[in-house]
């Protein structure tokens, strides 16, 4: 055999090893989970690069995840038909951190411990592989790759801070193709190499995965066989001169089989009627990492130009980091064609970004298995599938807002509101869709937020426009001199006291054929003008405008008289064309 060669781990891995052990110690099962997620992405992987490279399948063998557990030695093995790796990927994979799963791993543990949170929640974080060191003292990875002819042997021990790996020379332990780790339980750990253990696991972790899992288990049949009769008995039997009659027995053969003990149909091409609330929460839960329950999902196929199916779901919070709310590269959107997982890597091709918050799997049936990302940008399918989306995206959110619950609009706002005023901003084709789920405070509503058709449902039999002011919060909003008219008609406003809802409002422009109006701009006009009177005033008070006029020379751009005002002697404006005083804020402060 060929000598094995000794790497030192990268020091962050060893880091983490320890950072894993120490702090799932009492959630070990993953382990499980995380080995079957790699078997079934390493097998996702062959499928897809197998549509453009068939070479790569040439071993006609199935894409399946095997378990064997051996509970006399203590010995689980878990073998996949994916892609495998070469020796080179041995050692960037299972030497080096890069991944994903881990990141998020570690900022779970950071977050969670800063909030003082419990252990538990941890464990339904991707951890990836290094969580074999959970149960085992030693991991042995056993690895073909179609791209190499050669099968190596990763092998690692807990608490060390090298591995070894060596070529596969045991023809005993050769593969056709992917992967199989072997991993040697901790004394304490042994129990979980039991086949019922690992099949409970499955179904509790993996029930979702879309390749078949079979587990090693010991079965048994019934059948009839002949006994010998006592020879004695035989003998009087014959004295007798009763015929021979054989007697027999019913015993219970064992052996040992392979058994399947997933579901392997994917949960969205099952008949939504079948698939109850708990399926779809729980699948969001394993597939997206996520341990609250989505707010709403939406299972739908739909039909004629284009068919695809799709399950989406508005998650319950929106992630932290101020960057996500124009970061569309979020991995929230699956792709599959024809049940082969495609991609999750979109940049704003199947949802605008401002709802690229929600996740979900998208499966089609009119793409090439081989579509690429210009393929994606380009293609007319897309775009029919990318308005279709948006759409059920926008049912669902209305849903929420519509259900009887407010509470989980409330929750919905908070995290996603911001989103839908970017929406507002960028998308003017569903004006129509984001405008009804707005929300805000007005000056009869200053503790619970409103909607628009609230508002509209509250107007004047008279009143023709939606008055708003923009204002840093609702206690200046309500007492700005602006209101005083206002208040004392008992006319309604909307106060926009977040940043955003003013430039959002002024793309909108307009809802249910009734204006925005700024309340602070110049040419506010409520309806009441007295052309008499206002005659009298500018009589009265014309050189005094004129006068004040003269003092602040450039510092305003005109002063008149004004019907505005009740209780203030006056108040700046801006001009009907210029910013308002928030926007002036507001540019101000990004100026900085
Ligand atoms: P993640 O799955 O988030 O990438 P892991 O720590 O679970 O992180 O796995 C690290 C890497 O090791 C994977 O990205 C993959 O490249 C490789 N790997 C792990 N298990 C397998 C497997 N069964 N077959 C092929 N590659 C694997
Ligand atoms: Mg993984």
């Amino acid at each position: 055999s060929t000598p094995s060669e000794r790497y030192e781990y990268q020091a962050e891995v060893s880091r983490l090893m320890d950072l894993i052990v120490n702090s799932l110690y009492s959630n070990k099962e993953v382990f499980l989970r995380e080995l079957i997620s790699n078997a079934s992405d390493a097998l996702d992987k062959l499928r897809f690069l197998g549509v453009t490279e068939p070479e790569l399948l040439k071993d006609a063998v199935d894409f399946d995840i095997r378990i064997q557990a051996d509970k006399d030695n203590g010995v689980i093995t878990i073998t996949d038909t994916g892609i495998g790796m070469t020796r080179q990927e041995l050692v960037d994979c299972l030497g080096t951190i890069a991944q994903s799963g881990t990141a998020k791993f570690l900022k779970a543990l950071k977050d969670n411990k800063d909030a003082g949170g419990d252990n538990n929640l941890i464990g339904q974080f991707g951890v990836g592989f290094y969580s074999a060191f959970l149960v085992s003292d030693k991991v042995t990875v056993s690895t073909k790759s179609p791209k190499s002819d050669k099968q190596y042997v990763w092998e690692g021990e807990a608490n060390a801070s090298s591995y070894t790996i060596r070529e596969e020379t045991d023809p005993e332990k050769l593969i056709p193709r992917g992967t199989r780790l072997t991993l040697h339980l901790k004394r304490d750990d042994k129990g979980f190499a039991h086949p019922e253990r690992i099949e409970k696991l499955v179904k509790n972790y993996s029930q979702f995965v879309s390749f078949p899992i079979y587990t090693w288990q010991e079965k048994g049949y019934t059948k009839e066989v002949e006994v010998d009769e006592d020879p004695a008995e035989a003998k009087k039997d014959e004295e007798d001169g009763k015929t021979e009659k054989k007697k027999t027995k019913t015993v219970v053969e064992r052996y040992w089989d392979w058994e399947l003990i997933n579901e392997t149909q994917p949960i969205w091409l099952r008949n939504p009627k079948e698939v109850t609330k708990e399926d779809y929460n729980e699948f969001y839960k394993k597939t997206f990492n996520e341990y609250l329950d989505p707010l709403a999902s939406s299972h739908f196929t739909t039909e004629g130009e284009v068919e695809f199916r799709s399950i989406l779901y508005v998650p319950a919070f929106a992630p932290t980091g101020k960057d996500d709310i124009i970061n569309p590269k979020t991995k929230n959107i699956r792709l599959y064609v024809k049940r082969v997982f495609i991609s999750d890597d979109f940049d704003g091709e199947l949802f605008p970004r401002y709802l690229s918050f929600v996740k979900g799997v998208v499966d089609s049936n009119d793409l090439p298995l081989n579509v690429s990302r210009e393929i994606l940008q380009e293609s007319r399918v897309v775009r029919i599938m990318r308005k279709r989306l948006v759409r059920k995206a926008f049912d669902m959110i209305l849903g929420i807002s519509m259900s009887d619950n407010r509470e989980d609009y409330e929750k919905f706002w908070e995290n996603f509101g911001k989103h839908l005023k970017l929406g507002c901003i960028e998308d003017c084709e569903n004006h129509k869709r984001i405008a009804p789920l707005l929300r805000f405070f007005s000056s009869q509503s200053e503790e619970e937020l409103i909607s628009l058709d609230e508002y509209v449902e509250n107007m004047k039999p008279d009143q023709k426009d939606i008055y708003y002011i923009a204002a840093d919060s609702v206690n200046s909003a309500k007492n700005t001199p602006f209101m005083e008219r206002l208040a004392e008609k008992d006319l309604e406003v909307l106060f926009l006291v977040d940043p955003i809802d003013e430039v959002a409002i002024q793309n909108l422009k307009s809802y249910k054929e009734k204006n925005f109006v700024d309340i602070s701009k110049e040419d506010l006009d409520l309806g009441d003008k007295n052309e008499e009177r206002e005659k009298e005033m500018k009589q009265e008070f014309g050189q005094t405008c004129d006068w004040i006029k003269k003092h602040l020379g450039d510092k305003v751009a005109s002063v008149q008289i004004s019907n505005r005002l009740s209780s203030s002697p006056c108040v700046l404006v801006s001009g009907k064309f210029g910013w308002s005083a928030n926007m002036e804020r507001l540019m101000k402060a990004q100026s900085m």
